[in-house]
């Protein structure tokens, strides 16, 4: 179905998965108004941002007037959220429009959040405020330029319509492209209808969208699991290694590509705290800074037992098989983590591991225990490089602690370029984040605009910025993020 702009939708997953696609409208917006649009991802995606800001683009991006032929619809999936398993959560405000293939060739998944109750809202108002789907539009960007894999966002419209949350906010929609929304939870919803056909179809969906090369291992099903675990030990550790905490870490917020999805209750860290923790939901601590990977591999033994009935006929075989091969997680974790941790602390690939893992144990145990700002501080390391020291010593109350430790660690020769290469000078800082939103919200865009820019070229120090590259201000307080 081509668009005025020539970009074709495809309804693929409509069609290989029926069952779990449920044909519906978006609600109409009154008054949109684009807050957010990226034009780069929009010429990745060969739409024309002209388009994009016509009245046909905007009612494309919200859903109020489609090209036609596009039938969007809401998806199906389970979770578990906070451990508890709930079998039909779905799309309960957002919609797919259809599959696009990219300037690459790629297909991507375009879908908007925000659009309106659905038959899986349950008791959401279906909408989306303002500020929630700036703070995706800015962190997912963000991610994107660290190159951390994700779910980017295309536009983020104003619909003219108040949302009622603790107060009246203006609403909004986002406009979110993914390689696709299949979810652990998508897995756990096909298993728990008993239908066969229909996780086989899934399965054999996710293989020829994301891991063809599965299609040719002896056993595809146990190698897509496989593919999950490394995709998803690779992003965790890209997470850890960043400082970023996802916040609701539900088996329906990961997905089968490894992207990141769902940036909610989400918050990159300030001062380094194993413990962080800064959803208003997370009470206990579940989904903690720390208990990333932990909760990374327990949501993929949720996939491996929605997986069993493909891994193999004996239940009782496919069981020892998964069990063996979730055994692969911890190590793949480990070994992305401790390379990105290298890279981190400059150090040439032939220092040995036994050398390097200390090493890092102990700059973070100094960090946490002298409330040292995380970002700022490893991009200051380069400095010690250089013969400047100030810039990460400065921070660290224990001088002594971090003399001796520099000391050792300067043995080992780090190289300060690369190290520049792989330590952001710029992140979605909590506090910029608040003032972007909160003005946004009353109708200045100029602060959203300079955080989004600030971000997208992490590494690249620019003067005049230097209010993006600073930590948390001391009367910033405790941060709590709100879904
Ligand atoms: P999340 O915690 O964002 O992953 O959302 C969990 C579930 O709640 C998903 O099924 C969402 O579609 C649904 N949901 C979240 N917010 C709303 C809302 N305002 N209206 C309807 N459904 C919602
Ligand atoms: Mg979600
Ligand atoms: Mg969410």
């Amino acid at each position: 179905v081509p668009t005025q702009s020539k970009v074709t939708f495809d309804g693929r997953f409509a069609r290989d998965l029926p069952e779990m696609a449920v044909a519906w409208q978006a609600d109409e917006a009154p008054e949109p108004q684009i807050l957010a649009l990226n034009e780069g991802l929009a010429a990745e995606l060969g739409f024309d941002v002209e388009f994009l800001r016509s009245p046909d683009g905007l009612g494309l991006l919200t859903g109020t007037s489609v090209p036609v032929g596009v039938v969007p619809v809401a998806q199906a999936y389970s979770g578990h959220q906070f451990g508890s398993f709930n079998p039909r959560l779905g799309d309960g405000r957002a919609l797919l429009l259809g599959e696009i293939t990219d300037t690459e060739g790629k297909l991507r998944d375009v879908h908007l959040k925000g659009s309106g109750r659905t038959p899986f809202a349950r008791g959401g108002d279906g909408l989306a405020a303002v500020g929630p789907m700036l703070r995706e539009y800015i962190v997912s960007e963000a991610m994107h330029a660290l190159g951390i894999p994700t779910t980017r966002s295309l536009a983020v419209v104003a619909t003219g319509r108040a949302v009622r949350r603790e107060t009246m906010l203006p609403g909004a929609l986002l406009t979110r492209v993914a390689s696709s929304h299949l979810r652990v939870g998508s897995f756990q919803y096909a298993a728990a209808t008993g239908d066969q056909d229909l996780l086989k179809r899934l399965a054999d969906h996710a293989i020829n969208r994301h891991y063809p090369s599965a299609a040719q291992a002896e056993n595809p099903h146990l190698a897509l699991f496989e593919s999950v675990i490394t995709a998803q030990a690779s992003l965790v550790a890209q997470w850890m290694l960043a400082g970023f905490i996802h916040g609701v870490m539900n088996t329906d917020n990961m997905t089968i590509s490894g992207e990141t999805i769902d940036y909610g209750p989400c918050a990159f860290m300030d001062v380094f705290d194993y413990a962080a923790v800064y959803s208003s939901i997370d009470h206990s601590g579940r989904y903690a800074y720390a208990n990333q990977p932990l909760i990374a591999e327990w949501n993929l033994a949720r996939l491996a037992e929605a997986l069993l009935p493909l891994i193999g006929e004996d239940q009782e075989q496919a069981v020892k098989t998964a069990v063996a091969t979730l055994e692969q997680f911890r190590p793949q974790y480990s070994a992305a983590w401790l390379s990105g941790m290298k890279a981190k602390l400059g150090l040439p690939d032939d220092v040995a591991d036994e050398d390097a893992s200390p090493l890092a144990d102990q700059v973070l145990t100094l960090l946490q225990d002298n409330h040292v700002d995380y970002t700022s501080f490893f991009r200051g390391l380069s400095s010690v490089v250089r013969g400047d020291a100030r810039p990460a010593r400065d921070k660290v109350l224990d001088v002594a602690a971090f003399d001796a430790w520099a000391e050792r660690w300067l043995a080992l020769g780090p190289d300060a370029d690369a190290m520049d290469r792989v330590n952001p000078v710029y992140i979605p800082r909590n506090h910029l984040v608040e003032e972007a939103l909160g003005a946004a919200t009353a109708g200045d865009l100029e602060p959203l605009d300079q955080l989004v820019d600030a971000v997208r070229r992490p590494f690249e120090e620019r003067p005049g910025l230097e209010r993006f590259a600073a930590g948390a201000p001391d009367n910033f307080g405790e941060y709590t993020t709100y879904c």
